[in-house]
């Protein structure tokens, strides 16, 4: 992963409307700021690989043109539906039991055809309406902030464009992590 460790421009504007307002700033770095809560300056930016949906890519197109969407949908719904039951089933018996294993299949199977209808949906061109037409664009980014508390504000920002008009959309998914439970470099 490419790394590039940038300042917080924000955060930068923020200090100096603090300076302007005539508060007294303690510090230069991880600034504490008077008549304001602790400010962290230490938001970092870098770049991270593109999506890979290789697997999608290819069986989602091919899943809805030649079962349509409904029927994709309701295999995805029924199959995850039967998965679980028989999963509950097979928890309650002898271990490894047929259910268990039957439910574990179910379930797989029932989330992939979900996936193709995700990405059908994620793919559609939201102008011009023709079907798998966005591809990522571009460098996707990712912004983390530490906020005064210590979870780490992570904001992941992707753009896709429409192969057939051109279309551009920026999608951006916010996450709140815990450091000390579930973050990873
Ligand atoms: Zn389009």
């Amino acid at each position: 992963m490419k790394k590039r460790i940038t300042k917080d421009s924000s955060i930068n504007i923020r200090t100096n409307k603090s300076r302007i307002d005539g508060d007294v700033i303690v510090g230069g770095h991880n600034s504490k700021v008077v008549k304001q809560t602790v400010i962290h300056d230490n938001s970092i930016k870098y770049d991270i690989d593109k999506e890979n949906n290789f697997f999608f890519d290819a069986l989602s197109p091919y899943l809805i043109r030649k079962l349509g969407k409904t029927k994709v949908l309701g295999i995805g719904a029924g199959s995850s539906i039967l998965g679980f039951l028989s999963m509950f089933k097979g928890i309650e018996g002898p271990s490894y039991s047929i259910f268990l294993w039957m439910g574990f299949f179910l379930l797989i199977f029932g989330f992939v055809f979900i996936g193709v209808i995700k990405h059908y949906l994620n793919t559609k061109c939201k102008n011009c309406n023709r079907e798998f037409a966005y591809e990522e664009i571009g460098s996707p980014q990712r912004r983390e902030v530490q906020t005064s508390d210590g979870l780490i504000k992570q904001t992941t920002t992707r753009q896709y464009r429409c192969k057939y008009c051109g279309d551009i959309q920026k999608i951006k998914i916010n996450k709140t992590i815990d450091p000390d439970s579930d973050y990873r470099l």
